[in-house]
């Protein structure tokens, strides 16, 4: 990217203008400062199409990135497909470089559907696959799809930021819109949940049950990833892999 784009954003003026503003107009903003240097993150989960739905609407070939680590839900790699095709998403899934049941049995993880350690894990499967798609891409802004009522880290998310690890801005319109936002936008445009979403799971990631299970009425919107353990980020959102 040009330095002279880097230092021309001025990201505390910007976040003050765009406080209250609707994520369709930030996601424009984004479009006309960055133009093809423009992507997107997606994990196709249960609210995803929310946010592919308002950027396709101002850029319908944004790159969509999508990390596929090897332990994901096999409705999750369906409905992406499903929504590829419908919505003609400019997808570019990246994979895991690992066998998944080799890695499983030389990491010393005997249970599929357990894992011991995490972030070894993550680190392996998930973080670095989306570095390489960072490196390879290298857009000069990347929109994700955090909240900031999704969990407590991500309360401390600024809409636009510079992000280290990825080296581009990290720009999250959607940061100040409730669930009951999400979900109104997506019952006026009629866009799928993510089939598991019926189910109790609000947020998806892979499958292994330590990993990603159903939430009850009470609880937070990621307390179903990594129960019982600190970890709530699997590392992508943390600049600089802090905390993976
Ligand atoms: S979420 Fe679970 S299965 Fe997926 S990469 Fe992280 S530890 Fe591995």
């Amino acid at each position: 990217m040009p330095n002279e784009l880097v230092a021309n954003i001025d990201d505390q003026r910007l976040n003050q203008t765009f406080r209250h503003a609707h994520p369709a107009d930030v996601i424009r903003w984004a479009a006309d400062t960055f133009g093809s240097g423009l992507a997107m993150t997606s994990s196709f989960g249960a609210e995803s199409m929310c946010a592919i739905h308002l950027a396709i609407g101002v850029k319908p070939d944004i790159p969509i990135v999508f990390v596929n680590t090897g332990y994901l839900f096999p409705q999750t790699l369906v409905f992406m497909e499903q929504m590829r095709r419908r919505y003609h998403l400019n997808v570019w899934e990246y994979h895991s470089r690992n066998d998944p049941m080799v890695w499983l049995s030389v990491h010393g993880e005997p249970d599929p559907q357990v894992r011991r350690n995490v972030d070894a894990c993550c680190a392996a499967n998930k973080n670095e696959v989306f570095d390489r798609a960072m490196v390879e891409l290298a857009p000069a802004a990347w929109l994700r799809g955090v909240r900031a009522e999704q969990s407590e880290q991500r309360a401390k998310m600024r809409m636009i930021e510079w992000n280290n690890r990825a080296r581009c801005w990290a720009i999250s319109p959607l940061l100040h819109w409730s669930a009951r936002q999400i979900h109104q936008y997506m019952e006026q445009h009629e866009l799928p949940h993510h089939p598991l979403w019926k189910q109790g799971y609000v947020s998806i990631g892979c499958n292994p049950r330590t990993c990603t299970r159903a939430i009850g009425a009470d609880e937070r919107q990621r307390s179903g990833r990594w129960a019982g353990l600190e970890k709530k980020e699997c590392g992508i959102h943390l600049d600089q892999g802090a905390g993976i």
